[in-house]
């Protein structure tokens, strides 16, 4: 069994990261085993989107021509592949559709750091992990690193979200608004009803200016990701990938949630195994 990494960008828009210049991406995808595709998410938000994935479904290939639950057994099937282990098919998931109950199971230490206040410890989505917090910091993908430690005779599943992709995209300015509350973040809701009125939306010039930012948080985040992989030993699987996407300004649309809109449900997609090094 190799160990398992899943790193998700929330928000990350598909074409935000086929724009971005990613030259550690590029290098992981030019082994012959990796996979970068357009995929879809099962949701447009992210505790839902992550819910999917805690039942052990990445997102999807939109197929059509074929009956969801072949999907569904086709796509967990291929945890053998990923865990680099015989004897895991569809059924190691039923009835509790877990899958770090099922990794668990199988003798993996499982880990999870999230960004976003609404996969907080106390949420379902903890269930099963060994060791599972919300970082402190809402972009600290480099802290996330930091504490990976692959010592000892067990694999580990680490399981990552990511803010630095989600609004405000790192920005610390002071004329962006808080809307965490509207867009998944919880933290500071209460405070936001107390002291503001109707929120003005915003113009063009700073929607495009925030999609600009999004492909820099993805220029960031693959800044980073040459320690994530200098770190997993050899043949560690790693997932990287998004919950949903963000509207800037598409059908005077922005953001992602309460939303029915292509972009919102389009992600990119990367897996494979870590190459020697
Ligand atoms: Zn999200």
């Amino acid at each position: 069994m190799n160990s398992l990494v899943w790193v998700v960008m929330d928000s990350c828009r598909y074409d935000t990261f086929m724009r971005a210049a990613t030259p550690t991406v590029d290098w992981f995808s030019g082994f012959n085993n990796v996979l970068v595709e357009r995929r879809y998410s099962y949701a447009s938000w992210t505790s839902p989107a992550h819910y999917a994935f805690m039942m052990g479904l990445v997102p999807h290939r939109n197929v059509a021509g074929v009956f969801a639950s072949e999907v569904y057994k086709e796509d967990l099937g291929q945890w053998t592949e990923r865990l680099g282990t015989g004897g895991l098919d569809f059924s190691k998931f039923i009835p509790h559709l877990s899958l770090p109950k099922v990794l668990q199971e199988m003798g993996y230490l499982t880990i999870g750091r999230v960004s976003l206040p609404v996969l907080n410890e106390t949420t379902l989505l903890s269930a099963y992990f060994d060791d599972y917090r919300m970082m402190e910091d809402h972009n600290d993908f480099a802290g996330m690193i930091r504490e990976m430690d692959f010592s000892g005779d067990r694999p580990r599943f680490y399981f990552f979200n990511l803010g630095e992709t989600h609004y405000p995209y790192m920005l610390k300015e002071s004329s962006l608004p808080r809307i965490s509350g509207v867009h998944g973040a919880v933290r500071w809701l209460d405070r936001e009803q107390e002291s503001s009125g109707p929120m003005p939306f915003f113009d063009e010039g700073t929607m495009e200016r925030l999609r600009e930012q999004q492909v820099r948080c993805v220029e960031y985040i693959d800044g980073l990701l040459g320690e994530l992989f200098r770190k997993c030993p050899k043949g560690t699987h790693v997932i990287l990938t998004a919950d949903h996407g963000e509207l800037f300004g598409e059908c005077n649309y922005f953001g992602h949630g309460p939303v029915i809109h292509e972009k919102v449900f389009e992600v990119p997609f990367v897996e494979g195994k870590v190459p020697k090094t």
